[in-house]
């Protein structure tokens, strides 16, 4: 049989490698951390660091393809491993989804609207960006952010030093706050030859930073910018030659979709679609990157809701195994701490419970 080697080990590359073997296929995870939740359920688990080339090398000659999972993969990682191996999504897609700033200039560049910004890479340069984008704001780190963290809110310019401080005083990008009526995602998945399907777009509450639910059907303003937005990621995928399923993050502007940012990857927003969809999205990735033809993508259930289980929600799962039309999704990492993800539940075709 084949092997897919995936970078990274965390819950993503845990359902990838429970989907790959759905269709016949070992996984091979590659990951610096000694515990992996992805390796638990693949075949194969090499934990070694980023940079360690004779295992890399290793690697890439035991996988007839290789993924990601972690869009913060070094660079460096990727363009070794494409010495010796296919790596999909390549290194172009890595490297944007990498840096926030490039990643607007970028999607400027094919035509979409972000919030206004405006590059902080030091105290100084904060100051004009703030005259540039005005307040209030959200200052980002340009590397390294998930779940919200490495952000910090200013209500008035002189938060600056206390916004700078918050972030560890990285380079960062100032962003105007947004006063969104609703977040909503486009998942699309492009193949071998090109061809790209997406999902129906659900409609994503965030608490803290961090994503709380996914729901369809989702509200006719979401619906109706839908297509603008799936336009301007099939650009994007176009662009990046990209294969594989692509993540878009947009908020319902007054007069179109606006731009928050992208991940070359499979995506929590898109949980929903293992039982609300014919085909996953962890399926349509394994299947993507296999150059097997895609699933078809169509919604099966409405409506569907998937909710994550963060830090101590982890305990409702017997509750929620009681009820039983709850599907759930406990990703068997070992350390409950708060704001972690462990795990998610999805309702299709049902309402929750509770
Ligand atoms: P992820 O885990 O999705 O990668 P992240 O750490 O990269 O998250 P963002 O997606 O940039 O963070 O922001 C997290 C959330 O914070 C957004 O989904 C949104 O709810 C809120 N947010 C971010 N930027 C803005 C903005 N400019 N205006 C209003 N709200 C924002
Ligand atoms: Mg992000
Ligand atoms: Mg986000």
């Amino acid at each position: 049989g084949s092997t897919i080697g995936i970078l990274g080990g965390g819950q993503l590359g845990r359902m990838l490698s429970v989907a790959a073997a759905q269709l016949g296929y070992r996984t091979h995870i590659y990951a610096p951390d000694s515990k992996s939740v992805a390796a638990d359920v693949a075949a194969h688990h090499t934990q070694a660091a980023w940079d360690d080339e004779p295992r890399l090398a290793a690697f890439a000659a035991a996988s007839d393809v290789v993924t990601f999972e972690f869009e913060n993969v070094p660079v460096d990682t990727v363009r070794f491993l494409s010495g010796h191996v296919a790596v999909r999504p390549g290194v172009a897609a890595l490297e944007v989804a990498q840096d926030r700033l490039a990643e607007k200039n970028f999607v400027v560049s094919v035509g979409g609207r972000p919030a206004p910004f405006a590059p902080a890479p030091d105290r100084t340069a904060l100051d004009t960006a703030i005259e540039m984008v005005g307040t209030p704001a959200i200052l980002k780190t340009v590397r390294m952010g998930y779940d919200g963290k490495g952000q910090a809110q200013l209500a008035a310019p002189a938060d600056a030093d206390t916004a700078w401080d918050a972030i560890g005083r990285h380079p960062a990008v100032l962003e105007g706050f947004v006063d969104f009526a609703h977040e909503f995602s486009v998942l699309l998945v492009r193949g071998i030859d090109g061809e790209v399907r997406y999902w129906d777009s659900p409609v994503n509450v965030h608490g803290a930073g961090i994503l709380a639910s996914s729901s369809l059907p989702a509200p006719a303003a979401v619906a109706g910018q839908q297509d603008a937005a799936r336009a301007l990621m099939a650009e994007i995928a176009e662009a990046l030659d990209y294969i594989g399923v692509l993540t878009g993050e947009f908020f319902v502007g007054a007069d179109g979709p606006i731009f928050n940012e992208m991940a070359p990857r499979v995506h929590n927003s898109g949980h929903w679609t293992i039982e609300g969809a014919v085909t996953s999205q962890f399926e349509n990735h394994i299947r993507a990157v296999a150059g097997l033809p895609l699933g078809d993508t169509a919604t099966t259930a409405l409506p569907v809701v998937m909710r994550n289980l963060i830090g101590a929600d982890i305990a409702a799962v017997p509750a929620l195994l009681a009820d039983g039309r709850a599907h759930v999704h406990h990703y068997g990492k070992a350390e409950v701490r708060d704001g972690r993800k462990l795990g998610h539940v999805t309702w299709a075709g049902a309402e929750p419970e509770t």
